[in-house]
């Protein structure tokens, strides 16, 4: 008798296996490990200041077990499974969170739409979708406001502006240039637009919007400090010519 019950859990547990990884499909999003700074200063600035302090750790938690892990958006979780080891308690006194904190956590997380409900729940806990701060309408707006506040009036005190190291600035170049790359034109996302210096910081050109132009990360590192006209995609070349152009200087 216990024989065959065993035989009946673990055919259980393969056919719940193959449920989850169904599942799981539905929200692989290759994730580049390129986007991560990105998208962890995005979290950072416009998903963490909205969260309470326990939201935050399980936030991170199920961030690093599903994006991180896996690089899909999906994770399972338990209540069960957050009270140990995410974070100590708010007394620092127990280690291991009560099962109402890891509960209100979660409900408060779902409801500030940073991560959904997408499964039934097994003995693993439930499935869960995390998002990220471009999917959160609260930091959507938290993200609008921030582009909209840097106030340009006069072309010399947009020359004094750092569009390169601050992100809102940064955000303003890619708006400008409608999130394509100069040089391929590819369209890009925030998370994979970069900028690339026109006259090169080591020739003495500035952080300024007129010396700021957007690029993929692929032309970006492959252009170096190789002057801009020499990268644009010549029509009807293909990148193998494109790089004999490039070496030689003609076809
Ligand atoms: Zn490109």
């Amino acid at each position: 008798m216990d024989e065959r019950i065993k035989q009946i859990r673990e055919l259980l547990d393969g056919i719940e296996k193959d449920i989850d990884t169904g599942e799981d499909k539905a929200f692989v999003r290759n994730f580049d490990a390129f986007e991560l700074p990105n998208i962890i200063s995005n979290i950072v600035q416009y998903l963490q200041p909205i969260l309470k302090p326990y939201e935050a750790c399980i936030y991170w938690h199920m961030f690093n077990k599903a994006i991180l892990r896996t690089g899909q958006q999906s994770c399972r979780v338990s209540s069960y499974s957050l009270q140990n080891g995410v974070v100590l308690s708010r007394s620092g006194q127990s280690e291991s969170l009560s099962q109402e904190s890891t509960r209100i956590g979660l409900k408060g997380l779902e409801e500030k739409g940073a991560i959904l409900k997408s499964g039934e729940t097994n003995r693993e806990g439930t499935l869960y979708k995390v998002l990220l701060p471009e999917e959160i309408p609260a930091c959507l707006i938290i993200m609008k406001n921030a582009i909209k506040s840097p106030v340009v009036n006069s072309v010399n005190e947009k020359k004094e502006m750092d569009f390169y190291n601050i992100t809102e600035n940064r955000l303003q170049i890619f708006e400008r240039d409608e999130y394509r790359c100069h040089y391929c034109n590819k369209q890009l996302t925030r998370f994979t637009a970069t900028l690339d210096h026109i006259q090169p910081v080591s020739e003495g050109g500035d952080n300024s919007a007129d010396n700021l132009i957007t690029a993929c990360l692929h032309c970006n590192s492959r252009r170096g400090s190789r002057p801009v006209m020499d990268m644009i995609q010549l029509p009807g070349t293909s990148t193998s010519q494109q790089l004999e152009i490039y070496s030689h200087g003609h076809l």
